[in-house]
């Protein structure tokens, strides 16, 4: 386009921005329409993940009210309760995941993941690596912000563990179930193979997992029904050689259940497997205080001195910061995010509005990389993460005032206004009894837990009423609902139905279970 034709039609039509960049081919989104003659420029808003918090909020963000740019090494969301399910092949990588541009058409999306943060000049440092074959090339590149939303969740933790990081499997990401799937077909190929002992064979095929929280439970579970129901199939000789052994440092598995419903999963994992013309099986062992010291390539040792030989190797075992978190924690140099840091134990400290502490109302966090300040730690969930993703979105995408210091209470500008003849005290004392136009603070709603136990059946603890005392001390006690067996299983089922992000992925997950009760597991190794 000449300049000559850019000058007629920018004197022609108010929006002139808009009518070259339409013209030039830059516009990207067709959907967006220019801004009205007098709105305000829209701020930048930027999304730091893919995952859960931020793919709630992005679905309730306003695009009218802010530039949204997305920045993640991955381009997509993952349902990862279902990733133990997708490491044996019970459900399709792709039928767990939901391109990002889906969820919301309307941001731009940059496939980076940022390395810094200078909350004093508001600019994340980014960096891209894209593959193709076996050449890499990185670029680097800084993106300023008018706001931030800090949803990078957390990363396996091996509390310094010598050879988990070389030698085991985590269960985070779709590349690491996928690994897994491959990993546990190796080893039934390698036990197969000519001229091993039975020793060697028992080796091969013993699979370790770290954790007994609801992560490495659900993995085992998994690993039991392929082995019973495609092991059968394709492996039959070698099963009297499988073990499966859960070790857990504390007394008991599952800690965020009931013990009644603890006593269940034990029961369904500890199963015996009929092997028709082979033997009864009882694959899986579960094994209470045990510390693992060291992995090799070929033992877990254990503080005890005990050793076990295995063939795959998981570690789920808890989760911590990732760099960039300990690293922005690090660049506020704010006292009460160091106060804050007491409790949060390296997550970003938030306030109830879910600000984080020191980043003057332009810094966000939720999901697993923040903390609420003065609540009990909420758990790592996903249900934490969306809930906080949708409460944010609808709360930015309304004229409050979030940049606000007013002792936590996010005040209307209109109310900022008139508030010269009202008081700190007297602002804060409205908030309290609920005066309309301030924000509510952000309140979880435990809605209960689920875990599948293998063979058709899952737990379900579900919260049906608040019960006695206060809900914020440890000792509280709601009413809950205990569902277990088939039932449970149903219900596990038709709530990970219900929560997929879109009707494509309800298809694609119920074909995929439809296909495993017809057809088996694939166990093709890509
Ligand atoms: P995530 O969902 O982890 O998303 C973080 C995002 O940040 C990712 O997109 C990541 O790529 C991106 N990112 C990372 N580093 C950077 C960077 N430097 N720059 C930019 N982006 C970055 N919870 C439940 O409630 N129920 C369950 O049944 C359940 N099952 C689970 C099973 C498994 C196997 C796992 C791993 C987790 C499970 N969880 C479950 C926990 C739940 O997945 C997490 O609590 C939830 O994902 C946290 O959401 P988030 O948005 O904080 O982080």
């Amino acid at each position: 386009i000449s300049q000559e034709r850019l000058d007629k039609l920018t004197a022609e039509r108010p929006y002139p921005i808009f009518l070259a960049e339409k013209t030039l081919g830059l516009f990207e989104s067709p959907s967006s329409l220019p801004p009205p003659m007098n709105a305000p420029p829209k701020e930048e808003l930027v999304v730091l993940g893919t995952g859960w918090g931020a793919a709630a909020f992005l679905k309730n963000i306003d695009t009218d009210k802010y530039h949204v740019t997305v920045i993640s090494p991955r381009n997509y969301f993952v349902f990862t309760p279902m990733l133990a399910g997708a490491s044996v092949g019970t459900v399709d990588f792709k039928s767990i995941t939901e391109p990002i541009r889906e969820i919301n058409s309307k941001v731009r999306y940059l496939e980076a993941a940022a390395t810094e943060i200078d909350p004093k000049t508001n600019t994340i440092s980014c960096i891209s690596i894209v593959c193709e074959g076996n050449s890499c090339e990185t670029e680097m590149f800084d993106v300023n912000y008018d706001r931030l939303l800090f949803s990078v969740g957390a990363q396996t933790t091996t509390f310094g563990t010598p050879g988990v990081e070389e030698y085991c499997n985590y269960l985070k990401q779709v590349g690491d179930a996928q690994q897994i799937k491959n990993a546990i077909v190796n080893c039934f190929e390698s036990a197969g193979l000519p001229n091993l002992t039975d020793e060697d064979k028992q080796k091969e095929l013993t699979f370790v997992i770290v954790g007994a929280g609801p992560t490495g439970i659900e993995f085992a579970a998994e690993l039991l029904d392929f082995i019973e129901e495609d092991g059968r199939r394709y492996y039959k000789d070698l099963l009297p050689f499988v073990r499966i052994k859960i070790v857990e440092a504390a007394p008991s598995i599952l800690r965020p259940f009931e013990d009644g419903m603890k006593d269940e999963a034990i029961r369904k994992l500890t199963r015996k497997i009929e092997i028709e013309g082979v033997q009864t099986l009882q694959p899986l062992e579960i094994l209470l205080n045990k510390l693992v010291s060291e992995v090799s390539a070929n033992y877990v040792y254990f503080k005890d001195g005990e050793k076990i030989p295995y063939g795959m190797a998981l570690w789920a075992a808890g989760i911590g910061p990732l760099p960039i978190t300990t690293s922005m924690v690090e660049s506020l140099d704010d006292t009460e995010q160091k106060e804050a840091q007491d409790f949060a134990r390296g997550r970003l400290g938030v306030d109830p509005w879910l600000r984080v502490i020191g980043g003057e109302g332009k810094v966000f966090a939720l999901g697993d990389c923040s903390c609420v300040s003065s609540t009990p730690m909420l758990p790592a969930t996903a249900q934490v993460a969306s809930q906080q993703g949708e409460f944010l979105g609808k709360l930015l995408s309304k004229d409050y005032c979030v940049d606000a210091k007013t002792g936590g209470v996010i005040i209307p500008p209109m109310m900022l206004d008139e508030g010269q003849s009202r008081s700190l005290s007297e602002r804060i004392a409205s908030f309290a009894t609920g005066e309309k136009n301030i924000a509510a603070p952000f309140q979880y709603l435990d809605l209960g837990i689920l875990a599948y136990t293998g063979s058709g059946s899952a737990l379900a603890q579900l919260q049906v009423a608040p019960g006695k005392g206060d809900p914020s001390s440890e000792t509280w006690n709601p009413v809950r609902l205990q569902i277990k067996g088939a039932l449970g299983f149903g219900l596990w089922r038709s709530i990970y139905l219900w929560k997929q992000t879109s009707p494509k992925n309800v298809v694609l997950v119920t074909l995929d279970w439809l296909k495993v009760k017809l057809f088996g597991r694939d166990i093709s190794i890509l």
